[in-house]
């Protein structure tokens, strides 16, 4: 299974191409793509292009519109539905209303008030370290503030977002995700966003000593874990999850995050101060 990182010019955010292992009948590959952040549509398909992949899905590891901004726009070329836990699917459709920001007005949602001006904690990941830091809106108001600016950087604006085509949620606890020949193994993994789901690719070859890949979303971070102060965040459900789900995981899985430099279960349970 091989995993290419493209990542977003608004937020930062690790969107990534997974590419079968099996090489189908007219010798191409399947892929999935994963979190289509804002501005990834265009390098996702150079990949799929270039390698002539035929993309079976378009997945989401939460609702947050920092993952799912162009989920539209490759679900509309590749013909494929958008995949994402049920508890999050609510959040496709009004991405910055369930965080608090609406879109509908004239002025307000993308207002150049100057709260934008974020002192680098912003964005809808953070290693919840946000005690102290709050203005008197609240995290999610600075979050959107920060988002609006990403989103004006890049040259577009909140009203600018479209939800997919076709939404296709999944459930439970544990669930196979299968798209063509690409098999993910979603685990429910709520607290940063109530559907939070983590994806991990298990190598169909384990000869080699790579117990594959977990991408973790907003979860779980090189040394540090998913906000718990937005909407539909749970900090007790955070910590069941860190405990139950993550502490359960391979240690010798890769982690690609959702923002972020890339690490490994093993290290993150060694030294990431908010685990165990
Ligand atoms: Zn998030």
């Amino acid at each position: 299974m091989d995993v290419h990182v493209v990542v977003a010019p608004v937020f930062g955010t690790n969107c990534c191409v997974v590419v079968a292992d099996t090489v189908g009948a007219d010798g191409r590959r399947d892929c999935v793509v994963v979190d289509a952040g804002a501005g990834t549509a265009a390098q996702v398909d150079r990949v799929v292009s270039d390698q002539d992949l035929v993309p079976r899905a378009v997945l989401a590891t939460h609702g947050h519109v920092d993952h799912t901004w162009d989920a539209a726009e490759l679900c509309a070329r590749y013909g494929v539905p958008l995949r994402i836990h049920r508890l999050d699917a609510y959040r496709v459709g009004d991405p910055f209303g369930t965080i608090g920001l609406g879109t509908g007005g004239t002025d307000g949602a993308a207002g150049t008030d100057g709260a934008a001006g974020t002192d680098g904690a912003g964005g809808t990941d953070g290693a919840g370290g946000t005690d102290g830091q709050r203005d008197d809106a609240g995290p999610a108001a600075s979050v959107s503030a920060a988002l609006v600016q990403s989103l004006a950087d890049y040259g577009a604006t909140p009203r600018d977002f479209r939800p997919p085509p076709d939404v296709v949620p999944f459930d439970g606890a544990v669930a196979a995700i299968e798209a063509g020949d690409v098999t993910l193994r979603a685990l429910h993994a709520p607290g940063h966003t109530e559907g939070s789901t983590l994806y991990v690719l298990e190598p169909v070859d384990r000869t080699d000593d790579t117990a594959g890949v977990v991408l973790s979303g907003d979860v779980l971070f090189a040394g540090g874990v998913g906000r718990t102060d937005l909407p539909g965040a749970d900090v007790d459900a955070m910590l069941g999850t860190l405990r139950d789900v993550v502490g359960r995981l391979d240690p010798g899985l890769v982690v690609v995050p959702g923002h972020g430099p890339t690490t490994t279960v093993r290290r993150e349970l060694d030294t990431n101060p908010f685990l165990g």
